[in-house]
């Protein structure tokens, strides 16, 4: 028997993550499915923000640095950071995005593995990761990018690799990665793994110790709630700290900036990925934005994502399955946070759900992409924006011309 939306407001009453939506200020009357995108805003950073300009910066000025910790806040939010991906506090630094910290550790991992000139990764991979790779490989000569499908990264795994970066939740898709099984397979062809986990990061359980990851990235900014363009984070496994070396060699990742000497030296711990002063606006926000996930178990977050992703599905095929083709894992083992649905008018039936309110996002050429936040998305949630669907879909309402003018963000 099909569920009702009583049943989904049962569930909601039962939800052991309920409490968490109060951390959050959601517009009223909005169904969010876009926290992949960019997470929505934490209820107590406009009041933090406040008082950190206004007092920190306005009243303390530069003996803040000192005085409220700003220079170790990215060592301090790469600890709260560290919990999310299973690694240990002193291997996470929030600095930079997530493109340039791709940068710099694909640039380090080419440097500890001499001799070797090959980088590989997956074709569709998200274009940011491709083309940071494309920029490296210009300025070090003999380096070749090899993106392959992923069904053949085994097998493009040689001798002559130094690098595997994989995005281990895919942005169209959500297809996840055996992070186990890829990065065995990488370290038995005697390479380092660079993980991307922008999608990944506090919506999907990490282990990236019991992986035995190498390097990793990922993002501030959408399911850690940091604000647009909030800093990202990078994660070097402590087997490698001492071997890591940074090619943006910037004076805050030296051993003693305020000694001023002429030549580079590197910082100890992962303090030597960092380049340049930290946006400490932009720290405050993201640490609030960490804060959202103070006492919250991930395997909670998980099991709920897992859930919100398989009822979606499960409506959506009830009422408008023909209409529609999975554009993503039905198993939710395999799935992250988002589904997926393809259709060819993708792009203006997500417009007029978003006219409904209910906001997901279009990626070319025909994904329609729904984003499940378990702190504050609700079950209730999951069933109307459905319903919404169905209803846009059997009223045709999505053929309305305005519908189909494209914007510069979709
Ligand atoms: C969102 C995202 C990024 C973002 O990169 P920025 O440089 O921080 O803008 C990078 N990679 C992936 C896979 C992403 O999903």
């Amino acid at each position: 028997m099909s569920l009702t939306r009583a049943d989904f407001e049962q569930m909601d009453a039962d939800d052991a993550l309920a409490f968490a939506r109060d951390r959050f200020s959601i517009p009223d009357g909005l169904i969010y499915l876009d926290g992949n995108s960019l997470g929505v805003l934490p209820a107590a950073t406009p009041a933090r923000m406040k008082e950190m300009v206004e007092r920190e910066w306005g009243e303390d000025l530069i003996s803040s640095w000192n005085k409220h910790g700003w220079m170790d806040m990215p060592l301090d939010l790469g600890a709260k950071v560290a919990p999310l991906i299973g690694a240990a506090p002193e291997e996470v630094l929030v600095a930079d995005t997530v493109s340039i910290n791709i940068y710099k550790l694909a640039a380090a991992a080419l440097k500890m593995r001499p001799g070797r000139k090959v980088i590989v990764t997956e074709t569709g991979n998200f274009p940011t990761d491709l083309y940071m790779l494309q920029g490296l490989a210009e300025f070090h000569d003999g380096v070749e990018v090899r993106a392959v499908a992923r069904e053949n990264i085994p097998e493009a795994l040689d001798d002559d690799v130094a690098l595997l970066l994989l995005t281990h939740a895919h942005y169209k898709t959500g297809a996840l990665f055996d992070m186990q099984a890829m990065t065995k397979a990488a370290h038995d062809a005697g390479a380092l793994t660079l993980w991307d986990l922008s999608h990944s990061t506090g919506a999907v359980e990490l282990d990236l110790q019991a992986a035995r990851c190498d390097l990793a990235v990922g993002c501030g900014y959408k399911y850690l709630n940091g604000g647009p363009g909030a800093p990202g984070f990078l994660f070097i496994a402590k087997r490698h700290l001492d071997d890591f070396h940074t090619p943006l060699s910037g004076w805050l990742g030296h051993a003693k900036p305020f000694e001023f000497v002429d030549d580079y030296a590197p910082a100890s711990g992962v303090r030597r990925a960092m380049c340049s002063s930290p946006s400490i606006l932009a720290l405050t926000a993201l640490e609030e934005g960490l804060k959202t996930f103070d006492g919250v178990d991930m395997a909670d977050i998980r099991a709920k994502s897992r859930r919100l992703g398989d009822l979606f599905i499960q409506l959506v095929e009830e009422r408008c399955g023909e209409e529609f083709e999975l554009g993503c894992a039905r198993d939710s083992e395999w799935r992250g946070s988002q589904v997926s649905l393809r259709h060819k008018d993708g792009y203006a039936i997500m417009q007029a759900i978003i006219a409904r309110g209910v906001i997901g996002d279009f990626r070319d050429p025909d994904i329609l992409r729904f984003g499940f936040t378990p702190l504050y998305t609700r079950f209730v949630d999951v069933h109307d924006a459905a319903a919404h669907l169905a209803e846009v879909m059997e009223t045709g309402e999505w053929r309305e011309p305005r519908f189909a003018e494209r914007a510069a963000v979709t």
